[in-house]
């Protein structure tokens, strides 16, 4: 394993898992950024592509196994691998292997959103719930768009990523900012789409945020490095207008992600708000 990175925070883990590697459109990553400013901070190959990663996030606390987010799709066949340039170099699997979990380990499974790339492996190949002792957590507003998608969101959505888990009852629908755990909350993060969660980490003091699509990777860090995939791009700067002070006044540890290098983040006040510097845990 290369990828796993764990920190420490008060009485709670926190591993930074991988399910490989992908990459999209440097243009789409970047919204209305000219390329010739992103193209400095991350290099596009011939086709104007930009690597990326899924990191999805392993935290351990008062004896329960919380995994925030499931993996890339992996059932799309050659012609989708090809299209997201998807490399499985490790995944979620050999992941929670190497720090001795299987899947029936998990307790509380985490869907910051039902994109393909957050909620892939939702459901295994034989399209049961992958994590059968956990419950899935998602926002009523996600679950509620995924179930009756429009034309501009529908290729985000795969259904057998979320309907086993529906069709079992194995969701838990939560409205809104809503503690899970002692120490361990969501919060809607809208903006990407409407129902989007992230999750704050509270322990010993410090602070871990999970910030889904809000902030992709540690260059998105200006409020101005929104996403052409944002659906509502000025929600989206105004949620990160809200947080970033917070999060940064807090000293927290940021995960974003699809970062293609490092599992955390910090951010640092820059000209206009803030850049993010990497934070890497214990190999
Ligand atoms: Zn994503």
């Amino acid at each position: 394993m290369t990828w796993l990175h764990t920190l420490t925070l008060g009485d709670a883990r926190v591993t930074s898992l991988t399910d490989g590697q992908f990459r999209l459109d440097g243009g789409a990553m970047f919204g209305v950024v000219p390329k010739a400013l992103w193209a400095n901070l991350t290099a596009p190959d011939e086709d104007n592509r930009i690597p990326l990663r899924i990191n999805p996030l392993l935290i351990q606390l008062g004896g329960q196994n919380v995994l925030v987010e499931t993996g890339m799709w992996d059932r799309g066949g050659e012609k989708f691998d090809a299209m997201y340039a998807v490399e499985r170099d490790e995944t979620l699997f050999t992941g929670l292997r190497a720090v001795g979990l299987t899947p029936n380990d998990i307790h509380l499974v985490i869907n910051t959103h039902l994109h393909f790339d957050h909620c892939g492996r939702n459901t295994d190949a034989l399209g049961q719930p992958t994590f059968p002792n956990a419950r899935y957590v998602v926002q009523r507003q996600e679950l509620e768009d995924a179930l009756s998608p429009h034309d501009r969101n529908r290729a985000s959505y795969i259904p057998d990523t979320f309907m086993p888990i529906h069709e079992a009852g194995l969701f838990e629908v939560v409205d809104g900012e809503t503690e899970l755990l002692p120490g361990l909350s969501v919060v809607p993060l809208p903006g990407h789409n409407l129902g989007q969660q992230g999750v704050v980490l509270q322990s010993g003091g410090r602070m871990l945020v999970a910030c889904a699509d809000l902030m992709p990777t540690l260059v998105h860090a200006p409020y101005a490095y929104n996403m052409g995939y944002d659906l509502y791009p000025v929600t989206n700067l105004e949620v990160r207008k809200r947080y970033f002070p917070a999060w940064a006044e807090a000293g927290a540890i940021i995960a974003p992600p699809h970062d293609p290098h490092a599992p955390f983040g910090r951010f640092e006040s820059a000209k206009r708000g803030y850049t993010a510097v990497p934070v890497f845990g214990e190999q």
